[in-house]
């Protein structure tokens, strides 16, 4: 065997954990800093100095020469700016390598460049990067060499967030402060918060780099923009949890390795649907630091591959014909101490609680199933959800059969005493039944789905961050939460009323229920008519975050404030119509440069050929027909080119985000189409020995 791995040495290697600081911090220190961690607050000048030394002598004996403020701001992904830890020499000419506690708080990184969405004139650029106390910080080794990263939240100057760290540490204090009220209820008094619980499921594609090196769609869009399936697609199913190549293996292993040193508990690996495809799931933990550490596990994806002669593409779609990537949120809400609100639990009062929570998160999710399906669009993901190959964008949850029906009978008759699968159901102080845990089968077709002991969001995209997702569901159970509790805390008889508003939330919002497969046609025409909302694209969610409804949730529980709303608003149809200008000009570029060129040659080529086979006294009604055929479609193709290229001239000229914003997905987008059809079929056509990119044969079956 190769050199064996210590695993329990590696992991966390590159991590200033708590236990770490619990070694060469000073007792008092250590205990202030658990103190806000746990509890909130601001540490004193001083410990923070002690702190800060001490994370830099650490980070120096490993290696580190800079820090960083590692941060998230509205691209989705994360931001950095290194900083030497290099003093000024001293009059000998001697440096001491220093930080302080006033640089491991507060940075100011001059952020004028990230998107704000009038959040920040340029001229008023200042924007602070503030130390995350509740997540690690860690070190980042590559190239570059060692780098202290400090995971931090990035506000401008007036306070408002800059970032998707900001709100979702709100919404994290939001749903504790509203579920420990709910706890509270049913005696819970130890508890003294609630933590949602993330475990982010990340679906990949890996390809060889020199190939993708030949792709500028893949290049600049991260998808290819035009290709033609190959023979074979993913019909076999013999891809999905297949054995895993050797070359993907070492890839796999190397990963798991980075990722274990960064703390980060990768746990499962497989093959996916699609071929090329793969996924990685680490252990849920914190939701704020699985956030964090969903964005390593991204980047990380993509630096390994590099050393593997690999790339790895998290976009949604990158490959039209076999299926695109996501991530399955996994989300559960847990009392610190120990109590998951997601656990049917085996006692009747449990029981009780769970249904509670259970009819708060329908409620939740029902009233703002808008606001769900925009937390979990990108550009990307418009190919996943509500499109062609993909599944509709109709929120529903999934229960299974045994809890669905026990929401029936409490809807019917206000009791539930049978549990399907037969047996009779211990009944207590209350009429609601014990449930078994995986009494039912699983559904993959939901886009929310109760597996257990948590619920699984699967609508986000693989390369989008889930903090937007997060927060979002926080955010709204907090609401529901919030609503139940105000009317239970005054209850006369506590049994009775909460017996009736779980039976009144079950029975309003019972039309999000859907157990059936959520791929079918079928189910489009229902939940339209059960009135369930269908956002088709990112563009058509965008304004989910204005409505007043969504304001004054928001706003309520101190998430994000009006302005913070709009800027969003803004900043989402920008980025919108910026990715979708660059793959047109990208398929303009390809098509112009290299596409049509190919083409061109061919013909001749063929024309060549005819003549020569004519001279030679054969019949060449073969090359003809291929020669028509061709040129054809060649003319399709610059006719489609020429449209684009003017309706792109069009897009440049709208200033209106939003209407450019539909402008592009509804005309630039329709051009792309029309252009990639007969290129595709030009490629089929074309010797393959002329076409100037490597094929998704080439790309999805040879590693
Ligand atoms: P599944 O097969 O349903 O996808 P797994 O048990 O493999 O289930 O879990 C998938 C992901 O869900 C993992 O990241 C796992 O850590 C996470 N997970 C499991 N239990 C919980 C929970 N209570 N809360 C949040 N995430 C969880
Ligand atoms: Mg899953």
């Amino acid at each position: 065997m190769s050199d064996s791995l210590n695993v329990e040495a590696i992991f966390g290697e590159n991590v200033f954990t708590l236990g770490k600081m619990k070694e060469c911090l000073p007792e008092k220190v250590f205990e202030e800093f658990m103190k806000v961690k746990e509890e909130g607050g601001e540490l004193s000048r001083s410990s923070a100095d002690v702190i800060a030394k001490a994370m830099k002598d650490w980070a120096v004996e490993k290696g580190a020469t800079h820090y960083t403020h590692w941060f998230q701001p509205l691209t989705g992904i994360t931001a950095e700016k290194h900083d030497a830890f290099v003093t000024h020499p001293d009059e000998d000419g001697k440096m001491l390598m220093e930080f302080s506690g006033k640089e491991l708080i507060k940075g100011e990184p001059d952020a004028s460049s990230f998107p704000s969405g009038g959040l920040r004139a340029t001229f008023e650029a200042r924007g602070y990067t503030a130390w995350d106390i509740t997540s690690p910080a860690f070190l980042k080794e590559d190239a570059t060499g060692v780098i202290l990263c400090i995971p931090t939240a990035f506000c401008s100057y007036t306070g408002e967030a800059l970032d998707k760290k900001t709100p979702l540490l709100r919404s994290m204090e939001a749903v504790s402060q509203q579920a420990l009220r709910i706890v509270r209820l049913f005696g819970n008094t130890e508890a003294t918060k609630v933590v949602p619980s993330v475990g982010a499921e990340q679906e990949y594609f890996l390809i060889d780099r020199e190939k993708y090196l030949k792709r500028p769609d893949l290049i600049f869009a991260g998808r290819t923009l035009y290709g033609a399936a190959a023979p074979k697609g993913q019909e076999m199913d013999d891809h999905y949890f297949g054995v895993i190549q050797e070359r993907v293996g070492a890839y796999m292993k190397d990963l798991n390795m980075e990722l274990w040193k960064l703390g980060v508990s990768a746990k499962t690996q497989h093959n996916e649907a699609a071929p090329a495809q793969h996924e990685l799931a680490p252990i849920y933990e914190n939701g704020n630091i699985a956030v964090d550490h969903n964005q390593l596990v991204m980047e990380t994806m993509k630096k390994v591959a590099g050393r593997h002669g690999l790339t790895c593409l998290l976009h949604e779609k990158p490959f039209a014909g076999v299926n695109g990537s996501g991530k399955h949120d996994n989300w559960s809400l847990c009392t610190d101490n120990g109590v998951n609100l997601l656990d049917p639990g085996i006692t009747p009062n449990e029981n009780i609680q769970f249904l509670l929570v259970l009819a708060c998160i329908l409620k939740a999710v029902d009233t703002h199933a808008d606001l769900l399906r925009q937390s979990a669009s990108d550009v990307g993901n418009d190919h996943r959800l509500g499109a062609a190959e993909a599944p509709p964008a109709i929120i529903s949850v999934f229960l299974g059969e045994q809890l669905e029906d026990v929401v029936k009978q409490l809807v019917t008759t206000g009791v539930a005493t049978e549990a399907k699968e037969g047996g009779k159901l211990v009944t207590g102080v209350s009429t609601l039944p014990d449930l078994e845990k995986d009494a039912t089968d699983r559904n993959r077709t939901s886009p929310f789905a109760f597996t257990g002991n948590k619920f699984e969001f699967r609508m986000v995209g693989s390369a989008d961050s889930v903090a937007s997702p997060n927060t979002t569901l926080n955010a709204i159970v907090a609401e529901a939460f919030c609503e139940a509790a105000d009317r239970l805390e005054v209850a006369e008889d506590f049994d009775l009323a909460v017996h009736d508003l779980i039976k009144e939330y079950m029975t309003k919002h019972k039309r999000i229920i859907f157990n059936g497969n959520g791929y079918s046609e079928e189910w489009v025409k229902e939940a339209e008519a059960r009135g369930l909302s269908n956002l088709k694209s990112m563009v058509d969610a965008v304004d989910t975050l204005t409505t007043e409804k969504a304001i004054k949730m928001f706003e309520k529980f101190k998430i994000f404030t009006r302005a913070e709303l709009y800027s969003r608003a803004e900043i989402l149809y920008e980025i919108y119509s910026k990715t979708i200008n660059i793959e047109a000009r990208t398929m303009i570029d390809m098509a112009s440069k290299q596409i049509m060129p190919t083409v061109m040659k061919y013909t001749r080529q063929l024309a060549d050929t005819v003549l020569a086979v004519q001279r030679a006294g054969a019949s060449p009604r073969a090359q003809e027909k291929l020669l028509t055929e061709v040129s054809d479609l060649l003319e399709k193709a610059q006719d489609a080119l020429e449209k684009l290229k003017d309706d792109e001239a069009k897009a440049a000229q709208l200033s209106d985000e939003k209407e450019k914003a539909f402008f592009y997905k509804d005309t630039i987008k329709a051009d792309m189409e029309a252009l990639r059809e007969p290129v595709d079929e030009l490629e089929m056509l074309v010797d393959k020995e002329m076409w100037p990119y490597p094929t998704y044969a080439d790309m999805l079956f040879e590693l």
